[in-house]
């Protein structure tokens, strides 16, 4: 099969490699695998990739075509959909619904395992076992399963924000995940919806999602309030920078929720302060989500089967596998918003 090998840090191949047997799991024929931030990550420095060559892609998408001995929750032309984190299933986190931040979290579809930048991919019995593989409901296409991953993300950071019907909700970072929140928030019934990003090829790319104000810039602190009546129900800062999560608490309104959605990147400086009183009085919450459960996974599904998610719009380019690299380049360049490998 052919297979979009990682043989070490920025540096891609793609190659003919042997087809993996379903052993006691099943053999998925990959047909969509979204590209995703984190990946630049894995790309670019390795991080937490055990041993190259690896094949990244956790967005993942595609048809059983091979089940083997044991496995009867699966079946030959199941259409499949993925999360990405093998939890262990026995630790306080886990034994609390919170799997997305299991303690013991061995291996990562596209990270330790092989992921999804291939013709073939093996779930293997454990993937099967712990509610990684959902079934996609009829007629969705691959694509729109792939990215219930990273929308199953979205509905965790939403719903842990308290979003609800007539709330405003400010988004900092116009990339898929902020377009998804844009897209998700209107859908939950959100009163008003301002999206900043410094940025514009990006604020104009989201424009298809609906915002009632795009705002330019890294300062925009006064700006977005100014639009507000009080700050904001609702803060989501998509984006992986301390000074911008900084601003997105004092963008809060009382009894705000605010989500810092975005991890920062190793090595930079991950420390977020901010005046205690203003949070005290103003009776404001200030969190953050990684991830998503398995149930966060299946609700992406349906919304994504309720036709109200903006796909089209979302996935902005798409890629054969042997331009893998490309793909991942695109996504670099910040010239999209999701791309999607077709393999
Ligand atoms: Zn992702
Ligand atoms: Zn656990």
């Amino acid at each position: 099969m052919k297979a979009a090998l990682l043989e070490g840090p920025k540096n891609i191949r793609v190659a003919d490699i042997p087809k993996p047997a379903a052993g006691k799991g099943v053999l998925l024929r990959v047909r969509a695998c979204g590209i995703c931030g984190s990946d630049m990550k894995f790309y670019n420095y390795g991080d937490r990739v055990k041993k190259f060559p690896q094949i990244l892609g956790h967005e993942v998408a595609g048809e059983v075509v091979e089940v083997g001995s044991g496995v009867d929750s699966l079946a030959v032309g199941d259409r499949i959909a993925l999360r990405n984190e093998v939890q262990c299933g026995r630790c306080p986190a886990c034994l609390k619904g919170l799997e997305n931040v299991c303690e013991n979290i061995e291996d990562v579809i596209g990270v330790t395992i092989p992921g999804g930048l291939a013709e073939y991919m093996l779930l293997t019995e454990e993937i099967i076992e712990k509610g990684l593989a959902n079934k996609m409901p009829e007629k969705m296409a691959y694509e729109e399963g792939a990215l219930a991953e990273p929308l199953g993300c979205v509905v965790n950071g939403l719903e842990f924000a308290r979003m609800e019907e007539g709330k405003s909700v400010l988004v900092i970072g116009a990339g898929p995940i902020g377009c998804m929140i844009i897209n998700l928030a209107r859908i939950m019934g959100a009163s008003e919806i301002v999206v900043v990003d410094k940025n514009q090829k990006r604020l104009d790319m989201a424009r298809p999602f609906g915002a009632d104000h795009y705002v330019y810039g890294e300062n925009f602190l006064d700006d977005v309030l100014g639009l507000s009546k009080g700050g904001y129900d609702v803060v989501m800062s998509a984006c992986s920078d301390s000074k911008a999560h900084e601003k997105a608490i004092l963008a809060a309104g009382r009894g705000g929720f605010v989500n810092l959605f975005g991890g920062i990147a190793k090595g930079l400086d991950d420390a977020v302060s901010f005046p205690n009183n203003f949070i005290h009085y103003r009776q404001c919450s200030v969190g953050g989500t990684f991830s998503q459960t398995r149930h966060h996974h299946k609700r992406a599904l349906q919304y994504l089967a309720a036709g109200k998610i903006k796909a089209g719009e979302i996935i902005t380019h798409k890629f054969g596998l042997d331009e893998a690299e490309k793909a991942i380049k695109t996504v670099q360049n910040q010239e999209c918003l999701k791309v999607m490998v077709l393999p």
